[in-house]
């Protein structure tokens, strides 16, 4: 089903915009008439996201960030402004995972969950809102959190903290910025088909002795609604969020999961 929620004239900021559902955020937000700066560490994948939403009409263009690298997160944000003239939505999206006990998880591992997938929400919201506040016209954050960033799971615990941490950040910013019109919430996506959640199931399947096309039926068996969960899911819920329509939400990490919390 198409809803249209008028983004026209906006431009958004991505992050993680070459993959998955920072792609799907992508073409979402485009579909609905917003400009996009698709950021990434992989170029060739943000240079096909760029391609795709210059398909559905609107501009785009790609930025070398690692959202973990202050400087980068800086020079990123200011091309952007000068290349596109402002950010009205920006969307938190990069992340890493990996599946496995704190009893064996190696010290770089956690830093570089906690770099990528807390810091640099961190980063990247401060250089944004410090352009938002200064443009005085208000303004949309919206990170991808996680389910798993309200409850826990096991082989997991270096991924939750991170996302635990996304959504605090989430209710801490929403109450420094709320006074500049800038609203502040999270999506928390459940299992969701992307690459990232095909290496886990690789990394499932090892671990359980099983084909990874079986973890990936197994899961799709234990959800409520008899299907995996796509990009697209979290996307539409990201425009509606990016929209006038939401205009008084802030604060809030929402869980797009298909109930998954709720499964077997
Ligand atoms: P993905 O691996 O398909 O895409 C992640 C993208 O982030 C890639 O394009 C990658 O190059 C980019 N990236 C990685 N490190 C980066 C860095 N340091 N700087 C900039 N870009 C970087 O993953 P996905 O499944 O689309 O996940 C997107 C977000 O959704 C992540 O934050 C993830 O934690 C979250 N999430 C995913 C699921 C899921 O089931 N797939 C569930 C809950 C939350």
């Amino acid at each position: 089903m198409k809803v249209n929620f008028n983004l026209k004239g906006k431009v958004a900021m991505v992050t993680g915009g070459g993959s998955g559902i920072g792609r799907g955020i992508c073409l979402k937000l485009a579909e609905n008439g917003a400009d996009i700066a698709i950021c990434d560490i992989n170029m060739d994948n943000a240079e096909k996201t760029a391609e795709m939403v210059r398909n559905l009409g609107s501009k785009a263009m790609v930025q070398k960030v690692d959202v973990a690298n202050a400087g980068q997160v800086e020079t990123g944000v200011e091309a952007i402004i000068k290349t596109m003239g402002k950010i009205d939505i920006l969307c938190n999206n990069a992340g890493v995972s990996l599946i496995k006990n704190i009893v064996d998880l190696e010290e770089k591992d956690w830093d570089a969950h906690m770099n990528i997938n807390a810091k640099g929400v961190y980063l990247c919201s401060k250089a944004v809102a410090k352009h938002m506040i200064a443009r005085g016209e208000g303004g949309r954050i919206i990170n991808t959190a996680s389910y798993l960033g309200k409850i826990a799971a096991p082989g997991l615990g270096h991924y939750c903290a991170s996302k635990f941490a996304v959504v605090g950040l989430t209710q801490s910013l929403a109450c420094e910025l709320g006074p500049y019109k800038i609203t502040v919430n999270s999506v928390c996506p459940g299992d969701v088909d992307t690459p990232m959640m095909e290496k886990e199931w690789v990394m499932h399947a090892k671990n359980r002795g099983i084909t990874p096309e079986e973890a990936k039926e197994e899961n799709r068996q234990r959800m409520l609604l008899g299907r995996l969960e796509k990009p697209e899911d979290i996307a539409n819920l990201v425009a509606f969020l990016a929209s006038d329509l939401a205009e008084y939400i802030t604060a809030e990490s929402i869980n797009v999961s298909g109930g998954l919390p709720f499964t077997r």
